[in-house]
């Protein structure tokens, strides 16, 4: 998955962005993050449209980085897990 660090302060986005929301700065590097690890976990059975009746919302955690993804299956906190994108939803197995 890739990653978008702001070479004027240093915060990170995980989606490419026009300019930095915090300090202003159009200059982006880029880096890539391979693996995350699952700091909380949320079984949902109310779902969007489109969506498999139930699936699990992760909280994972790389660093200072912390993201939001969806997995079919679950997966316990402190566990290891590769990020992937679906269709702009990160999604990790
Ligand atoms: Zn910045």
């Amino acid at each position: 998955m890739r990653l978008y660090i702001c070479t004027k302060c240093g915060k990170k986005f995980v989606e490419e962005r026009l300019f930095c929301p915090s300090c202003l700065s159009e200059d982006f590097s880029e880096s890539s993050i391979n693996g995350a690890t699952v700091s909380d976990r949320v079984q949902l059975f109310a779902t969007p449209a489109k969506f498999p009746e139930s699936y699990y919302v992760l909280l994972l955690s790389n660093g200072e980085l912390k993201i939001f993804c969806r997995s079919d299956t679950d997966i316990k906190e402190g566990m290891k897990v590769r990020l992937d994108m679906e269709d702009s939803q990160h999604r990790c197995r």
